[in-house]
């Protein structure tokens, strides 16, 4: 088995990735880095969720900085950008690098992340982050497109299954616009 750190976004969005990774023979361990997520309460009850989910499966789970301010510097200027704009390019390197120097700080050479699992983001875009991060740090990313296979639809169904809080918008104040 080969250890892996699983960049997590949520608990739905976590579970399929999850098991996908466990019957591929890695050994993931969750890692909750999302900044982007607004406000404090809605990441507290993301975070919660996914914590217990990890407890559940007996999966290692560690928290990122919760640190707001250091996304919106790094969406700044774009905070009109649609989703799958330039904005979410900047979110994903941003929660994508702090995961790798997360990786590398536990001797683990690699990671991927649950963000490809959405029918609402391109993963290549989010590949593409993930690759310059890797370039950057050293620490492979591994090209996992979680949506593949139904994954969106398996996910949903564990999260059903385990009574998990799904929310209705990506995650940052820019994104609640586009459920209103
Ligand atoms: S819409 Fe989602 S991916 Fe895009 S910037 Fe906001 S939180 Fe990040």
């Amino acid at each position: 088995m080969k250890k892996i750190i699983l960049h997590a976004c949520c608990a739905p969005c976590a579970s399929y990735p999850i098991k996908l990774l466990l019957e591929d023979n890695y050994t993931p361990a969750v890692f909750f880095y999302n900044p982007n997520i607004y406000p404090l309460e809605e990441y507290e009850i993301r975070k919660n969720e996914l914590k217990n989910y990890c407890k559940k499966l007996k999966i290692d789970f560690y928290e990122g900085k919760y640190e707001p301010e250091k996304y919106l510097e790094c969406v700044k200027g774009y905070e009109k950008e649609p989703e799958k704009g330039i904005r979410c390019s900047l979110c994903f390197y941003l929660r994508l690098k702090e995961t790798a120097l997360f990786a590398k700080s536990k001797d683990i050479s690699c990671f991927t992340t649950t963000l490809t699992v959405s029918p609402h983001k391109n993963s290549s875009q989010i590949f593409e982050q993930g690759k310059i991060v890797s370039s950057e740090t050293g620490i492979e990313f591994i090209e996992y497109n979680f949506k593949k296979n139904d994954g969106f639809k398996i996910s949903r169904t564990i999260a059903k299954e385990n009574n998990m809080y799904a929310q209705k918008y990506c995650g940052c104040q820019f994104s609640i616009r586009d459920i209103n």
